[in-house]
């Protein structure tokens, strides 16, 4: 079977616009699709002559509002205007449409008989904007009534087992066609169209990707330049990263940077599971080879475990799984990530007589208190739940204490560097917000090193705030970066850099 092709999506209101967003991603595209529907009453007059102006193979598609478009003006306008794309066929088939979509239910035979006539395919799909469709393959081979139709089925998968679903119902089918999940969940489908068997995959331009939200496309730079859309076939190695909500991650940048720089057939994919269970049964049909493991999972995911490295059994959290011969194998590589990042801040391979503050007590502030402990740092806990404070503490013989003013002595007397582990801050924007700062109760004295393990946004409101008054500050890509070094070395056997 032939790759995938990237289909990009046309929803500007012209015509003229629309060309414009052509040219622009023409390098990263095979094909587009001209959405009728959303051009201005008077541009759709025109779309005839659109094939021949864009000079590239384009589906015309006009959807209605009911499958995920924005046509409302009825059946029998629909098909006047499809007659109108299809009208004054040239012998040069370059010029003409090169498929039409027509929905499952919109059957017109003098259209489709015009579209066999002059060489252009039809496209017979149904959507289903509001859940998973299932049997998959029986469902698609009953929409060929003639045999020279591509179905396509677009449905919305509601969970991580809907997409895996997906997956596996597609994976022997031996007949040209399209199949996309829609929403969060389905991100996998369409940068791994190619591991369903999919003639294509949809993308759409940064420029109009709001048209295309709840559909959850991405654009065709990050399709090519993220995830070597194009290098992706059946042999390739698949990795990822689950979390839940998973909403921004930098990890795919950076695996698949590696695997394109060292030649190597592999993707990294992220893939939002609400469960530790469900990632792994996805992994399993996928035959992927390795996972990265986020919050909230980096505990759950134990109980999933065949086999724990040294680390993982003394921090209690997993960031990484790896697929072996005797199963799955869990590794932290968010302590050596930090370790290196830390000392790099500091620019030290000690902390001396240095103290210490760690603040929270979840995944990430385990594998903060494991590296102050290796590297013999005296070190203070602080978290809002102060029990999960003190069984940190306990672990390493650190002190802890609660997260608020009260703290305000104790957290003095550990601040000459303080490491920020919870998820406060993370995303913020907009003016400064007590709530985006997890410590709003204490004034800076300008000559603390401040390591907040959040990376996005760039400075927190935290951060911002002690680097305001002259302190040393550094956010968490380093660590972010230095972790995956290491899992990309345990995935592939390459040393990153
Ligand atoms: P986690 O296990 O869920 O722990 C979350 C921590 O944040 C807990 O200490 C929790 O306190 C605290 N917290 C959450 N909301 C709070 C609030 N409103 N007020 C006070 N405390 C609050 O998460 P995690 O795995 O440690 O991850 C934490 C953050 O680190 C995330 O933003 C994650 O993206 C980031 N991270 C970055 C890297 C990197 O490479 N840079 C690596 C790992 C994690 P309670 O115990 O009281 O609930």
């Amino acid at each position: 079977m032939q790759r995938s092709k990237i289909c990009l999506c046309l929803t500007c209101p012209t015509i003229k616009e629309d060309l414009e967003v052509v040219e622009k991603y023409r390098n990263w595209i095979d094909m587009v699709e001209l959405r009728v529907d959303f051009l201005t009453k008077d541009e759709r007059l025109h779309i005839r002559k659109f094939p021949n102006l864009a000079k590239i193979p384009t589906i015309l598609t006009i959807r209605r509002k009911t499958d995920g478009g924005v046509f409302i003006e009825g059946e029998a306008s629909r098909t006047t205007l499809f007659a109108r794309g299809l009208a004054y066929a040239d012998q040069d088939i370059r010029k003409n449409f090169a498929f039409i979509d027509l929905e499952e239910d919109f059957q017109v035979p003098s259209l489709q008989d015009a579209a066999f006539a002059f060489g252009t395919k039809v496209i017979r799909s149904f959507h289903d904007m509001k859940g998973p469709v299932y049997n998959l393959g029986d469902r698609l081979a009953s929409m060929c009534i003639t045999g020279y139709e591509i179905p396509k089925i677009a449905c919305l998968p509601q969970n991580l087992s809907d997409v895996t679903r997906m997956f596996k119902e597609t994976e022997n089918i031996d007949f040209e066609h399209i199949v996309c999940g829609m929403g969060d969940f389905g991100l996998s489908t369409r940068i791994l169209a190619c591991k369903m068997n999919s003639f294509l995959t949809y993308v759409s331009p940064t420029e109009t990707i709001e048209n295309m939200a709840t559909i959850g496309h991405i654009d065709p730079i990050t399709i090519n330049e993220v995830y070597n859309f194009k290098a992706i076939d059946k042999s390739t190695t698949l990795y990822g990263i689950t979390g839940y909500p998973l909403k921004a991650t930098s990890s795919p940048a950076i695996h698949n940077g590696g695997y394109r720089k060292f030649g190597i057939n592999a993707v990294y994919i992220p893939i939002k599971s609400e469960t530790v269970e469900e990632a792994v049964t996805f992994a399993e049909q996928l035959d992927m080879k390795g996972l990265s493991v986020t919050v909230p999972h980096k505990e759950g995911i134990l109980r999933e475990l065949d086999s724990i490295s040294t680390e993982v059994g003394e921090i209690g959290a997993c960031n990484t799984i790896l697929k072996t011969p005797k199963g799955w194998v869990g590794y932290n590589t968010d302590a050596r990530g930090l370790k290196q990042a830390l000392l790099e801040f500091l620019g030290c391979t000690k902390l001396g007589r240095r103290k210490v503050a760690i603040i929270g007590a979840g995944g990430a502030a385990k594998a903060a208190a494991y590296v102050i402990h290796e590297l013999r740092g005296r070190c203070c806990i602080f978290n809002r739940t102060v029990s999960k404070a003190r069984d940190l503490a306990d672990r390493y013989n650190f002190k802890y204490a609660s997260l608020g003013i009260e703290s305000q002595e104790i957290l003095e007397e550990y601040s000459d560097i303080i490491i920020q582990t919870t998820s406060i801050g993370m995303g913020s924007s907009g003016p400064y917000n007590e709530k985006d700062d997890p410590l709003s109760f204490y004034t800076f004295r300008g000559e603390e090193f401040v390591y907040d393990i959040i990376y996005y946004p760039e400075k927190t409101p935290m951060l911002e705030r002690a680097e305001s008054v002259g302190c040393n500050v550094c956010n968490g890509y380093s660590m972010l970066k230095y972790q995956a070094y290491e899992q990309f070395s345990l995935f592939t056997g390459v040393k990153y850099e």
